[in-house]
């Protein structure tokens, strides 16, 4: 059992001051892998006091010594890789092969990005009859989902490492493992005591104690628009700076000159990574409609190249929904998908033959979408996308940019011209076209509904900074 009912609170571990607690489940197995305590509003009141005794000391250290911080932390990561690995499937479901290539090496990422990016950025320039100097925002609270386990976490507190800040996580209760194993290899990396923190808990009670707190001056949060929406309201008592990274319903462009088979590939590849509960993933391939019956036979002969199962087989891509919760929400909207006449490819309600415990759902594609149904505008956070069709690119891009979200978008092709044209014109924070890595260096977050702000690399440090202007001292700008 993995156990830990303490909270990271000023460089210890501390008791809990209620006694309520919560199971962690393993979603492939449906049962408790261990117990967290759900924190109190005076245990996230000792965190916020520590992270705000540390401001002074913290915002002042240097450059140097924070990516001192950030590369320390990084080596302490890959030298639990195993353990984080294992904790992220056990809590996750993530099939081992995904724990490891996606989220092992996306939390590890962000820890070197913002290291990296730090030795390239200047704190302070002249400009003549003043100077700018970019100071720490104070203390920083932060809140997570489960999706990412590290992902969501790391990049966050990446950037406010790098930027002085002190700060407060609570990560989800569905996943709180994986944080504490890195709140202990924060722990070990010379983060100064106080500067991070960890209060478990629920929503409800720390997460809304972060956002109305007055002693928080920016809140980070990655979830649903539902909580980011309370969260604002919040956090506009005290004036307190958010970002957002909400959800997405991102669009997927096919070109007519794509390759259908690659295209098909791509398209399954998002429903089946982490079992679509990617807030990024494209779930709405919109494709020539002179391409349809070759794309939905594409899709059918590519879609068992990704297999579901129990995520403890290597060979699994595909592993359950996080909780049944999320589990009842998905067929809902698969439920729903049929009723409002779309017609379904593959897949459908019900759990996949054998796989009767555990919050498995079978992959399954819609086609004959129009986008105005609620299974092409909501997000559904599962195994699940539709095919909608076009008959000229603008008509493509009408229906790619006709959502509330703007969070990613895709294009598949061959002409560069044709696919800059669409990556330019899809409205949304970050484009990939073809098979294109996702560099952790750039800029990650929304347009429209889907947030405000951007994490990763430098653009990631910034959220965590304030600008402040000095006029009348003599002292050059420190490069
Ligand atoms: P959520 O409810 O937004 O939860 C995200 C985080 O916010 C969790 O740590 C949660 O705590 C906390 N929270 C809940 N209520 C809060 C409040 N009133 N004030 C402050 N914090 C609060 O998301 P979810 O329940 O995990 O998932 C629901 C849906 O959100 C998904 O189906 C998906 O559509 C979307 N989602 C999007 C992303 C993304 O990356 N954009 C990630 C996850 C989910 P608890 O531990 O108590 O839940
Ligand atoms: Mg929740």
């Amino acid at each position: 059992m993995r156990t830990n009912l303490k909270h990271f609170i000023n460089g210890e571990w501390i008791e809990s001051t209620g006694n309520e607690t919560s199971d962690v489940i393993n979603p492939a197995t449906e049962k408790s892998i261990g117990k967290i305590s759900l924190g109190t509003k005076e245990d996230l009141d000792k965190a916020v006091a520590a992270a705000k005794a540390a401001l002074p000391t913290f915002s002042r250290t240097t450059k140097e010594e924070r990516i001192k911080m950030l590369r320390n932390i990084a080596k302490g990561y890959e030298k639990r890789k195993q353990e984080l690995i294992e904790v992220m499937t056990e809590e996750l479901g993530a099939p081992l092969k995904i724990s490891e290539e996606v989220h092992y090496e996306m939390g590890l990422s962000h820890f070197k990005e913002a290291a990296n990016a730090l030795e390239d950025y200047t704190f302070e320039k002249d400009h003549g009859s003043y100077k700018v100097v970019k100071e720490s925002i104070g203390v920083s609270g932060l809140i997570t989902p489960w999706n990412f386990p590290t992902n969501q976490t790391s990049t966050k507190i990446a950037g406010a490492i790098a930027a002085g800040s002190p700060m407060v996580l609570k990560p989800s209760e569905l996943t709180p493992y994986a944080a504490m194993i890195l709140a202990e290899i924060i722990d070990e990396a010379g983060v100064p005591k106080g500067a991070f923190n960890l209060v478990n808990g629920t929503g409800s009670t720390i997460g809304d104690g972060i956002s109305s707190h007055p002693d928080i001056d920016f809140v980070s949060f990655t979830g649903s628009g539902a909580v980011g929406e309370k969260i604002m309201q919040n956090a506009a008592k005290t004036i307190k700076k958010v970002a957002l990274e909400l959800g997405g319903k991102s669009p997927l462009v096919v070109l007519e000159d794509a390759d259908v088979e690659e295209a098909a590939k791509i398209a399954v590849s998002h429903i089946a990574m982490n079992t679509g509960q990617v807030c990024t993933a494209a779930t709405r391939i919109i494709i020539p409609a002179s391409m349809k019956e070759k794309f939905e036979e594409a899709v059918k002969k590519v879609l068992p190249s990704f297999p579901v199962g129990d995520p403890l087989n290597k060979d699994n891509v595909t592993g359950p929904l996080v909780a049944e919760k999320q589990w009842d929400r998905v067929q809902d909207y698969i439920k729903k998908g049929m009723d409002e006449g779309a017609k379904l490819l593959i897949g459908g309600t019900g759990k996949p033959d054998g796989l009767e415990t555990g919050y498995f759902v079978k992959p399954t594609v819609f086609t004959d979408v129009s986008n105005d149904m609620v299974i092409a505008q909501e997000e559904i956070f599962g195994p699940v996308t539709t095919i909608i069709t076009y008959n000229d690119l603008e008509q493509a891009l009408e229906i790619a940019n006709d959502t509330i979200y703007g969070l990613a978008g895709y294009a598949v092709g061959k002409d560069q011209e044709t696919l800059d044209y669409v990556a330019k014109n899809i409205r949304a924070g970050q484009i990939i076209v073809n098979d294109a890595e996702q560099d952790r260096a750039a800029p990650f977050g929304g347009f429209k509904q889907s947030g405000i702000g951007r994490e990763w690399g430098a653009f990631g440090i910034e959220e965590y900074l304030e600008p402040k202007a000095i006029m009348g001292v003599k002292v050059p700008a420190k490069v």
